[in-house]
């Protein structure tokens, strides 16, 4: 089957996290025909059911790659040219959601692994784990299925994520990690009163936000090189007081942290919370997830030989851009991430040429080459 093909069978099964709508079957049914033992699994809690997919092949002893992708999709919303969950064919474009976001990059891979058994020997196993809730990331998804596939030993040696990872042109960038994230809410209690009496109020929007100046010129180290700085934003700003003349007696305030290597979550909640204390302002933290960096230069060579002789680009390995499902993968294998280009996921009229799934399938083929160590 042609990728385009496949992808445009993926695009139209609606699924927006949590739903799946057969998204998972579709890829399960296309991997058992070609010899692949298939496991569904549901994890749920409450109204909130999840399906994921394990599926795995094995010739003999070698090493066990995984592919690791997500078959759910962030909601339409407006602006849609053609229908969202109908994948259009636009010039030399198709268009659909998650055609980015990640079904292109899963359909590369089936397709690509479909031509790899059809004429290639190997000696080893290939593994999938295809999460359905990615886009939320609730523990049903990534998580269960580790714990799962930990308790059944079906850890891979190495894993390779189809997220896009491209920029300008397909090829010319791989994910080797990223920066953390900490998501901190910030609360300053006051004392409410009339704004024409200084003595009678305590501002809690002007504690809130010299607070959040201060952590903003924080003079963070950089020394990882291998990582964009470390930077804070603050993302939400809330007194709920439209009044005038009033003093706000409370402020809310959210901010978000991208880190580097150079921190571990504990010392970044360490330094926010001692600049919060100096302002008497609470501060409760949410992590998503620790820096990580993928360091098997094995690995990052095979991905980028095959890369330049497909595409003929020597790509730029990189620890920018959001987090992903890695960051847990990364506690028990490498992890490396690599997929057509970002540009326009999580967008209206999110599109992908239809050339660069080709391209990204034959570099996935000859990714497969050097992994298992083919002609
Ligand atoms: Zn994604």
């Amino acid at each position: 089957m042609d990728v385009v093909q496949f992808c445009c069978g993926l695009i139209n099964c609606c699924s927006v996290t949590p739903a799946n709508d057969g998204a998972i079957e579709y890829i399960a049914s296309f991997l058992q025909e070609r010899g692949f033992q298939t496991k569904i699994l549901e994890f749920s809690e409450g109204e909130n059911h999840v399906r994921n997919l394990f599926a795995k092949i094995s010739r003999g002893q070698g090493k066990n790659l995984g592919f690791l992708g997500h078959s759910d999709v962030v909601p339409a919303g407006d602006g849609w040219n053609t229908p969202p969950f109908s994948a259009t064919i636009v010039g030399d474009h198709l268009v659909g959601r998650g055609v980015t976001d990640m079904k292109g990059g899963i359909s590369a891979f089936c397709i690509a692994v479909d031509k790899f058994l059809a004429e290639k020997n190997f000696e080893g196993s290939i593994s999938f784990f295809i999460t359905g809730d990615e886009e939320i990331g609730t523990y049903q998804g990534i998580l269960s299925v580790l714990d799962w596939a930990v308790q059944n030993r079906e850890i891979p040696n190495d894993c390779l994520i189809g997220e896009p990872s491209s920029f300008e042109k397909v090829g010319d960038r791989i994910y080797i990690g990223h920066r953390g994230s900490i998501n901190a809410r910030l609360i300053a209690k006051g004392k409410q009163g009339h704004v024409a009496q200084p003595k009678s109020f305590d501002n809690s929007l002007l504690k809130i936000c010299q607070c959040i100046t201060q952590m903003k010129a924080f003079q963070w180290k950089h020394d990882d090189l291998r990582f964009p700085p470390t930077n804070l934003e603050p993302t939400l700003l809330y007194t709920g007081n439209y009044a005038e003349n009033v003093v706000p007696g409370e402020s809310s305030a959210n901010v978000n942290i991208r880190f580097s290597a150079d921190y571990s979550s504990e010392e970044i909640k360490e330094i926010l919370s001692s600049i919060a204390n100096q302002f008497g302002i609470s501060i409760e933290f949410r992590v998503s997830g620790e820096a990580y960096c993928c360091d098997d230069e094995n690995l990052k060579n095979k991905l980028s030989r095959a890369i330049e002789r497909v595409a003929g680009i020597s790509p730029k390995f990189s620890a920018a851009g959001g987090t992903s499902d890695g960051r847990h993968m990364i506690k028990y294998c490498n992890v490396i991430e690599f997929g057509v280009q970002d540009s326009t996921m999580h967008q209206s009229n999110e599109c992908c040429k239809t050339a660069d799934l080709k391209i990204l399938q034959n570099i996935y083929y000859e990714f497969l080459k050097n992994y298992f160590e083919c002609d």
